[in-house]
């Protein structure tokens, strides 16, 4: 037989089994069904994030047989976008999805699982949570909070953010107010600015009517969705506040634990899958919608200089200083983060960094 009629017949054969059975059953023989609820921190139907939690879920409800069916409720649409932590946490809703760092206020330490100024890429992150200690520590942090986290997307590097102002130095930072969440919010305040955490539902908006001079949102492909580049001249690059964010589902440890083992398996793959196919997405469309921001001539893209990254840098160890001093959660995660980082970036000099400067 050829490859392609052993894989038709497995195909009738699968399909012969599940004739007359049209309520799933699980491998354990449970055809118990669940009806759940999801909050996220993303505006309704929002490009690459929401987009990619509806592609989750469909994923998990299509793997499930139907057995694990989840409702969506964007951003505001049940909860605030900035309320699903406590929502999933007091088992108001099973699941979420939004950014670690956006709960500072709960814990700070939970800020290393999507973020750190000039921490670390994309590759990197995945790297430690998966394979270097970081998911145990995500799980034993969030343990505290009734929940069970796992990794679910990511931008890639950010851009720096839409300003109304030139930053030719660190001075020009000062009494800036823009929105930039997380430890890089921190940095601007030490440089005299004043940063606000917005969802990206308020960006556009505070951006345009002067609430805020400036914000960071994601890149060319996002931020031209909020229409940030009809709000502000220039385009700053990089985006040394988030180099490689990771963003996370949310589950209610009860409700997970509820679940039968393959249903906990769904999710996981799934979950993992987010992770892999948002950086696919955000590659691509990064990559498409830069050439219109270049072409247009109202838009000025231009690098920090590197007397105001290196300032930065400066802040951004001082911060992270002084919350390893005060919180013992952030100083066990910080430990196991700096040591990976600074073991991974000996692999990246000779890898994907000496690569990329070979280009041309
Ligand atoms: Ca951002």
């Amino acid at each position: 037989m050829k490859r392609r009629d052993i894989l038709t017949g497995a195909g009738a054969l699968a399909m012969a089994g599940c004739a007359g059975e049209q309520s799933a059953t699980g491998p354990a023989g449970t055809a118990e069904t669940f009806e759940w609820k999801m909050v996220t921190t993303w505006p309704p139907g929002f490009p690459g994030m929401q987009t990619g939690v509806m592609r989750m879920v469909e994923q998990i409800e299509k793997a499930s047989g139907g057995r694990l069916k989840i409702k969506i409720y964007a951003g505001g649409e049940l909860v605030p976008p900035l309320e699903v932590f406590d929502a999933v946490s007091r088992g108001s809703v099973e699941m979420g999805h939004g950014a670690a760092y956006y709960w500072k206020g709960k814990t700070e330490a939970a800020q290393y699982f999507t973020t750190i100024p000039f921490g670390m890429t994309v590759l990197e992150m995945n790297g430690w949570l998966y394979y270097g200690g970081g998911l145990e520590l995500y799980r034993e942090l969030y343990a505290d909070f009734n929940l069970v986290p796992f990794p679910a997307g990511n931008t890639g590097v950010q851009m720096g953010g839409w300003f109304n102002r030139e930053i030719n130095s660190i001075e020009d930072l000062k009494g800036l107010r823009m929105r930039i969440p997380g430890i890089g919010g921190e940095a601007l305040a030490r440089a005299g600015g004043a940063p606000v955490t917005l969802p990206a539902s308020e960006v556009f908006t505070s951006l345009q009517t002067g609430v805020i001079d400036a914000s960071e949102w994601v890149g060319p492909y996002n931020d031209q969705v909020l229409g940030l580049q009809e709000t502000a001249r220039y385009y700053y690059y990089p985006g040394w506040h988030e180099p490689g964010p990771t963003l996370e589902c949310i589950v209610n440890k009860e409700a997970f634990a509820s679940l039968p083992e393959d249903l906990r398996t769904i999710i996981e793959l799934a979950t993992t899958a987010l992770n892999e196919s948002m950086m696919a997405e955000y590659t691509a469309r990064n990559a498409d919608s830069l050439a219109a921001l270049q072409d247009n001539p109202d838009i000025d893209i231009r690098r920090f200089p590197d007397e105001v990254l290196d300032e930065l840098r400066r802040y951004v160890d001082e911060i992270i200083a002084e919350l390893v001093a005060r919180d013992p959660r952030a100083a066990k995660i910080d430990a196991s983060f700096q040591a990976y980082r600074t073991k991974v970036a000996r692999w990246t000099e000779i890898s994907e960094k000496a690569f990329l400067n070979t280009r041309r």
